[in-house]
């Protein structure tokens, strides 16, 4: 059964606030143009499916934008989003430690520093095992398609089934 918006009642009320309003009003839906990197990312626990486009700079070693396309819960939403807005700018090294401090987040064990505290919102996910892979698909994802290289195919879904 797919747990509803109601199970995330115990979150802090401005983080589930934060958490609805992103899911309801993305700001970082679509596609990138042009597209450096393509990936789509799968959540079979939950049914989520997003479908990452990342534009790079011109020396191709920082991001310049990140959007998405899918359909999945207020979770996988709220985190695809907000992880967009958080990697504008960001060299790919970067990104990849903030993938890494997200996945710690998630165990409990990080959070981000000021500058991105945005992504503190979703720390409360922490707290419900059956979401954390809801909130981890994008951050799986976008890692996927940064270490992906421009030619290969990007067609392939990465699925955190295993995880
Ligand atoms: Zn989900």
């Amino acid at each position: 059964m797919k747990p509803t918006i109601m199970s995330l009642g115990n979150l802090r009320d401005l983080y589930q606030q934060v958490i609805l309003e992103r899911y309801k009003s993305p700001k970082h839906r679509g596609v990138t143009d042009p597209v450096h990197r393509r990936q789509r990312g799968h959540n079979p626990s939950c049914g989520d499916t997003i479908e990452l486009t990342v534009q790079l700079n011109e020396a191709g070693d920082r991001i310049a934008d990140v959007k998405f396309q899918g359909e999945g819960c207020a979770i996988s939403m709220a985190s695809v989003d907000l992880m967009a807005e958080a990697m504008r700018g960001k060299s790919l090294e970067e990104a990849l430690e903030m993938v890494q401090r997200f996945q710690n987040m998630m165990k409990g064990e990080a959070e981000f520093p000021k500058a991105q505290r945005k992504l503190n919102v979703m720390q409360g996910v922490a707290q419900f095992p059956v979401r954390i892979k809801c909130a981890n698909l994008c951050w799986h994802t976008l890692k996927a398609a940064i270490e992906a290289s421009a030619n290969s195919d990007a067609n392939g879904f990465v699925s955190n089934e295993n995880e």
